[in-house]
């Protein structure tokens, strides 16, 4: 069987990646998401192992030493990873699997895994960050701030990911962001095995 392609989504926070992530799970079947393990509290709604699994600091550090972890990051003030073993099982039965991390996390997976597709999701301007920021309600006017910091921050490294998918209506951004996975995989440098194989049937026969 094929095997799955890892696509990271980064975006600021407030983009909307979490909905856009969930809508396309919904209306596909040929993509995982990967559960991250955090150290921030638990937001009201959240439930364990489903947006997260929520550890202690020192259960996160253990994690990292185990070498469990394909990639971790701190992002404002608490550590987010993602749990290695997921991620390969799902790529070997040939899913999609979906890394909803932040831009050091997804360096580090382009890094290690070249073949990953990096997308990055933004607002189509600031103030429309902020009104969502405001509006989620689920985080008081420091964090906000903080998260606000840190997306200007992040704007610097948009250039290190392949697309950029400006999350205005939400239908048309699920159709573009499966569009760009689904082509992506039809990239002859995503396809080595593929072209060596046929090369060598060629050759031989
Ligand atoms: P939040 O606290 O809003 O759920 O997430 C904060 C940031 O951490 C978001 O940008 C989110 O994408 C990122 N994040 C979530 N899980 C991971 C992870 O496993 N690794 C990294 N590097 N970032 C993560």
């Amino acid at each position: 069987m094929k095997k799955g392609l890892l696509t990271v989504v980064s975006g600021f926070s407030g983009a909307g990646k979490g909905t856009l992530m969930k809508g396309l799970l919904a209306r596909y079947d040929n993509y995982a998401l990967s559960v991250s393990m955090t150290t921030r509290a638990m937001r009201p709604g959240e439930t364990e192992g489903v947006e997260y699994f929520f550890v202690t600091k020192e259960e996160f550090e253990k994690s990292i030493e185990e070498g469990k972890l394909i990639e971790h990051a701190q992002y404002v003030g608490n550590y987010y990873g993602t749990p290695k073993d997921y991620v390969f099982e799902q790529l070997d039965a040939g899913k999609d699997v979906l890394l909803e991390i932040e831009i050091q996390g997804a360096l580090q997976i382009k890094e290690r895994f070249p073949q990953a597709l990096l997308l990055f999701v933004t607002t189509k301007d600031a103030q429309t960050l902020v009104n969502r920021l405001k509006g989620r309600g689920t985080e008081d006017e420091e964090t906000i701030n903080k998260r606000l910091k840190r997306a200007a921050e992040e704007s610097e490294g948009i250039e290190e990911y392949e697309y950029l998918i400006v999350n205005d209506d939400l239908d048309t951004c699920i159709e573009d962001m499966h569009d760009i996975i689904q082509k992506a995989k039809l990239k002859a440098d995503r396809n080595i095995e593929f072209i060596e194989k046929i090369r060598k049937e060629l050759k031989d026969r």
